[in-house]
């Protein structure tokens, strides 16, 4: 830990250097709760460059949380299927924030402290690595015990004074000149307090993570068909006690609308079938569906690899499920038309192609 006088330079010198050098990003140049967790929330899923096209086009369809909260939820899904809640404002404590979906503790504090001023100090990779490289800490930082005892060290830096522009200064740190590959120390503003750089361990801190072992997954889907070519879909999921089926069935469908679907163990169409037999009404005769296999899917999230196997069930008439709609399968196939994922829509167009071979009535939709 860096004494009181120490401190107090570490501080001067990067807040002094982030006002000077910062980047000009268009969600730094409002203090908006609305905008802030906006961006936020996009650059969790990808680089800064692709967030300020679609940040910017999000704002032109809804310009404040009063437009987003009464736009029809499937819209909002479609231009951006990342954001789970938007109904009234960013709350103002950590305890509420974190009740809300996709607000993990680095968000909440991101948000809280750039909007509202909140000491609250933000650790995300970037700012571990920075804090790793200052205090020459070793071993992988995800480990649970080094990343609390990273965020103490993270709290015990922060300007309470600056929280805002104290939180952004490390993640621009982090961002611009202690990349993970050649940090420029040369450039660095807080250079004279870095451990690693004084060691000579600047490039080879923090230590490389083991990579996760490969998870497989299989699910098994069915796609409904009425002698129209309409299927039938369901509606986002709610969350489930059941967590860990639950969780497997969101990566298929990520919280979006699905066929009927379950994460199978070793017999998929058995699996599917007692699966359709729990959620489809008792008045639909379950025995005779016939479950036709269409080529399997594979989608790969992260660390995770989906099997999707599956299967057309053609009906005489689609059956009435609470939520559920009934649309043209051509429709789940297309790129824009609906909140869909797109292992979904692999499996919509796996059904549509073999339709196609064999000829059913499927492909009338497409007249
Ligand atoms: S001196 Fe180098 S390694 Fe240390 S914080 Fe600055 S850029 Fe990172």
């Amino acid at each position: 830990m860096l004494q009181r006088r120490e401190l107090a330079a570490f501080r001067k010198q990067l807040l002094g250097w982030f006002r000077q050098y910062r980047r000009d990003l268009p969600w730094r140049r409002t203090n908006d709760p609305y905008r802030i967790w906006l961006s936020e929330i996009m650059l969790q899923q990808t680089r800064v460059a692709a967030v300020i096209p679609y940040y910017e086009r999000f704002l032109e369809r809804f310009p404040n949380v009063h437009a987003l909260a009464t736009a029809p939820q499937e819209e909002v899904l479609r231009l951006w299927s990342g954001l789970g809640y938007y109904s009234r404002v960013f709350p103002r404590t950590e305890k509420e924030a974190l009740a809300l979906p996709g607000i993990g503790s680095y968000t909440a504090a991101a948000i809280l402290s750039i909007a509202y001023g909140a000491k609250h100090a933000v650790l995300d990779g970037n700012v571990a690595r920075v804090l790793a490289r200052i205090y020459a800490v070793r071993g992988d930082l995800r480990d649970a015990t080094r990343w609390q005892s990273l965020q103490k060290s993270a709290d015990a830096l922060l300007a309470p004074k600056s929280s805002s522009d104290w939180n952004q200064a490390m993640m621009e740190l982090g961002a611009t000149l202690c990349t993970p590959q050649s940090p420029q120390c040369l450039l660095c503003p807080v250079t004279q307090f870095c451990q690693a750089r004084k060691l000579g361990l600047a490039d080879s801190l923090p230590a490389r993570r083991k990579k996760r072992a490969t998870e497989n997954i299989v699910l098994a889907t069915a796609i409904l068909l009425d002698p129209r070519g309409r299927t039938l879909l369901l509606p986002p999921p709610t969350l489930s006690k059941n967590k860990s089926a639950h969780e497997q069935v969101s990566l298929l469908v990520s919280k979006l609308w699905h066929f009927p679907t379950v994460a199978v163990k070793t017999d998929p169409a058995a699996e599917l079938r007692t699966h359709l037999n729990k959620i489809l009404p008792a008045s639909m005769t379950k025995e005779w569906l016939q479950l036709e296999p269409v080529p399997t899917a594979r989608h790969a999230v992260t660390y995770r690899v989906i099997t999707l196997r599956t299967f057309r069930v053609s009906v005489a008439q689609l059956p009435r499920v609470a939520g559920a709609k009934i649309i043209p399968l051509i429709d789940v196939a297309s790129p824009a038309a609906h909140a869909i994922s797109n292992l979904t829509r692999k499996a919509a167009r796996a059904a549509l192609e073999s339709a196609a071979a064999t000829g059913p009535a499927a492909l009338a939709a497409r007249a």
